[in-house]
């Protein structure tokens, strides 16, 4: 699922998780304003999700090497402000997204080897933003869908 840049308000709510994890690191690292760039890189980025190699262009024209670009999304990844798309696939095409908590959303997650794909379907989408709830006010929702994708299927039947 490809959605638009990240709003203004977004970043801004990214900014705050990002002081509040440095701060609650405390002495263990130490500032700098490398991180605070590259958030403004991974908000401008024209489409989420993207691949580090995507990250890195974008980030060359703010002069920031390769090797930082690698460390800061580590970083990022802890501070929960990116989240990891696709783990089974090479440094370079690791498919990244920003982690903004307030979007709803479906999930096929493969039981075998743990790939995970996001998926709009509006249809079912709209069934469960419709539902009224008794006693109970839905803020967002995620729909998890187990099962095992074409890869692992088809490597069960050469077994
Ligand atoms: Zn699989």
């Amino acid at each position: 699922m490809k959605s638009p840049k990240i709003s203004e308000g977004k970043c801004k709510e990214l900014k705050n998780r990002l002081d509040e994890y440095i701060r609650t690191c405390g002495k263990r690292i130490h500032y700098s304003e490398v991180r605070y760039v590259m958030l403004r890189v991974v908000c401008d980025m024209e489409q989420q999700p993207f691949t580090t190699k995507q990250l890195a262009e974008a980030a060359e024209r703010e002069h920031i090497s390769r090797s930082t670009v690698y460390n800061v999304i580590q970083f990022f990844v802890k501070a929960r402000i990116l989240q990891v798309v696709n783990r089974d696939t090479t440094r370079e095409h690791a498919m990244y997204e920003v982690l903004v908590g307030k979007s709803s959303h479906i999930e096929l997650k493969c039981i075998r080897c743990g790939r995970h794909q996001r998926l709009a379907i509006k249809p079912i989408m709209n069934v469960i933003k419709e539902h009224k709830f008794y006693n109970f006010e839905m803020h967002r929702f995620s729909l998890y869908i187990y099962g095992e994708c074409r890869s692992c299927r088809s490597n069960k039947r050469l077994e």
